[in-house]
């Protein structure tokens, strides 16, 4: 991931048509990554200016300004003589800073002193200007105090990576929003203009990937991005300050995403959603994403979003989780709200992008159908409170006899083959199959805009 970061930097100065590294031209072009990471929102002209940025886009930093000196760290006025944690070479060296590498983790370097990382000035320069091409979007305030944030970078081979990093950065800069804060000294606030709200990161980071799809389009340049993405990954972190988390979101499973979320996108159409107006490639993403909370009753809105959290969390890395959708659709319904419109629309085209996790498209058709039906003719009866029947079946064959049983109830004999022939999955089967039967029984007239066309899947 070093390494990845690393070549980052190395672009941006080939970029920039900076060859050799010596204290002159770091003194004249560090705050070049800098006014590339604000798109040149705000100005960045001194060092004061630089200080201002990197506490806005929540670099850890010393509290006192005076005591940041970013071209000091980076020219070595005060490097001792170590070895550089990426060359190997014995030579003067400075050691790590925020914004030289941000993502040493403090469980890594709070043991010994001695363990933390060390640049010479080439390497330390290089590593600082990668911040050129990194994303960061803050989330909320932390308890520590420190802003919870998402931070992205992109990591392909060189033509590929400097293409990937142009096409998105045009999409940022059209995003991006830095407003200056009143005060004694300057600081600012920054904020990712999307559709989509969010709490988490994984939230965050698909809010991102359906705001950055929908721009796609709109420069006619999906296609191409689609192609692109697949030799691309992502470097994804969150957290605070020093402590995070990280993943990898690898080049097809990218690319899958892109071709996903263009397909949600394309399936929804305009309508009026609460005091939303919301455009036809928004309708089908927001109405679902935006109707996955769970109420807690707490001041804390955060806590409403942990499933849908959980749920994004796995979708980004290739996995539609029907059993924790079931689980939230299930406490809506006992709240009284509505089921998330175009369910049917994601979790098609999602089996259909992916190609199928545990079940496949064909199975998951098939056993939504069967739900559907079945809900169909439970409406309105005294057999509806098989739905919680279902839903409490602890195993297979409680949840078969349970089938069985409402089949003869309603004196109706399903073909129940889908359910027999993925005995193993049975968690995932009984998930589908009630998110099915709960669209047959709470989803069509309940639904804000009429989306049902599609929901039965027969
Ligand atoms: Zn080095």
């Amino acid at each position: 991931m070093l390494d990845a970061y690393l070549k980052n930097g190395e672009l941006f100065l080939r970029e920039m048509g900076i060859q050799e590294i010596n204290e002159e031209t770091v003194k004249e072009h560090y705050l070049l990554p800098l006014r590339e990471m604000v798109v040149n929102l705000v100005p960045v002209d001194s060092e004061s200016d630089a200080i201002a940025v990197l506490r806005a886009f929540g670099f850890s930093l010393p509290k006192s300004d005076s005591k940041v000196k970013i071209l000091q760290a980076l020219t070595g006025e005060k490097a001792s003589s170590g070895v550089c944690s990426i060359c190997g070479r014995k030579t003067k060296v400075v050691s790590n800073k925020s914004y030289i590498f941000p993502f040493e983790r403090k469980v890594d370097s709070v043991v010994n002193e001695g363990n933390r990382l060390h640049f010479c000035m080439e390497h330390a320069f290089k590593l600082y200007s990668a911040m050129a091409y990194l994303y960061t979007v803050p989330i909320r305030k932390s308890q520590t105090g420190d802003w919870l944030a998402l931070r992205f970078f992109f990591d392909a081979p060189e033509e590929q990576l400097l293409e990937m990093n142009r096409v998105f950065h045009d999409f940022w800069a059209d995003r991006l929003e830095i407003e200056e804060k009143r005060g004694k000294r300057t600081s600012y606030s920054v904020k990712v203009r999307l559709e989509l709200s969010k709490y988490h990161p994984n939230e965050a980071f698909f809010a991102i990937l359906h705001s950055f799809v929908k721009h796609l389009r709109d420069v006619d340049m999906l296609e191409e991005t689609e192609k692109l993405a697949e030799s691309v990954d992502v470097h994804v972190f969150h957290g605070a300050g020093q402590f995070y988390g990280y993943r990898t979101l690898r080049g097809s499973t990218f690319e899958r995403l892109i071709r996903f979320i263009d397909s949600i996108q394309r399936a929804g159409r305009a309508t009026r959603w609460g005091d939303r107006h919301l455009q036809s490639l928004d309708s089908a993403v927001v109405m679902f994403y935006e109707s996955l909370g769970i109420p807690r009753g707490k001041r804390d809105r955060s806590k409403d979003y942990l499933e849908r959290e959980r749920f994004f969390e796995g979708l980004l890395s290739g996995n539609f989780d029907f059993v924790l959708l079931n689980r939230i659709f299930m406490e809506r319904v006992r709240h009284d709200l509505p089921l998330p419109p175009y369910y049917y629309t994601w979790a098609h085209s999602y089996l259909e992008a992916f190609g199928g996790g545990v079940v496949d498209l064909k199975t998951f058709e098939q056993v939504n159908g069967l739900g559907y039906s079945l809900g169909k003719k439970m409406k309105g009866t005294n057999l509806e409170r098989y739905q919680w029947e279902l839903f409490r079946a602890r195993g297979f064959e409680e949840f078969l006899n349970k089938l069985v049983e409402l089949q003869a109830k309603l004196e109706e004999s399903l073909d129940l083959r889908p359910i027999y022939e993925n005995e193993r999955e049975w968690k995932v089967v009984k998930a589908i199959l009630l998110n099915g039967m709960l669209n047959a029984l709470h989803g069509a007239d309940r639904k804000p805009a009429p989306d049902n066309s599609r929901e039965g899947g027969e």
